[in-house]
């Protein structure tokens, strides 16, 4: 299993960056050591000093596909889930500023927590969905799939002209604005809808 992750899908979250739009998606990867299944509360790393918060929706692949074509992707997903692409913004920026792959940033353990558990697509539309994240009880990101510079069957496409999708990979889409720091003790809610499906502890 595989964690392919979508920078800059959001034009206000590039904007916050101060990162140009992109001409064509921006993606990076994480290890299957960077799950965290849902249940368990997440520690900070001491190698950083600015974590944050990336709450994004989180596609399941459903079967290995190559050069899948966008017009099919939609054959390759059932079900949307929530995620947190946790981000150590210190070293990336630091990585960036070198021009060096941001890894060490983005691709630690445990810096993909995930929801409890995935929706069908089928009771979802896709287009026009809304999802938001609070930390303690605040709201602090809220994404529309309205605004995403690439849709889930665009990034498929996209991705697999690249790199050979497989059964159980998680393609994180992206986080609309509002990223933030995380400090010990605060809780991270999340929801797709009003249907909750995300709830972490930071330890
Ligand atoms: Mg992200």
């Amino acid at each position: 299993m595989k964690i392919i992750c979508i920078g800059r899908n959001y034009a206000d979250h590039a904007k916050e960056m101060n990162a140009p739009l992109p001409s064509a998606p921006v993606f990076f990867m994480k290890p299957d050591t960077a799950m965290l299944p849902a249940g368990n509360p997440f520690y900070i790393p001491d190698f950083t000093n600015d974590l944050h918060y990336e709450c994004e929706l989180v596609v399941k692949i459903k079967k290995a596909g190559k050069h899948i074509p966008e017009n099919f992707a939609g054959d390759y997903y059932d079900e949307i889930g929530l995620g947190i692409d946790f981000t150590a913004r210190d070293l990336q920026t630091a990585c960036k500023e070198k021009g060096l792959p941001w890894e060490i940033g983005k691709a630690f353990d445990n810096s993909a927590p995930m929801g409890t558990h995935f929706l069908p697509k089928t009771a979802l539309n896709l287009a026009d969905l809304t999802f938001t994240l609070h930390k303690n009880g605040e709201l602090v990101q809220t994404g529309h799939t309205t605004n995403m510079i690439f849709s889930i069957d665009q990034l498929i496409a996209y991705v697999s002209q690249f790199i050979t999708l497989k059964t159980g990979d998680l393609l994180f889409t992206g986080t609309p604005a509002g990223v933030g720091p995380v400090a010990i003790g605060d809780r991270l809610e999340g929801f797709i809808a009003e249907e909750k499906l995300l709830d972490l502890q930071i330890k």
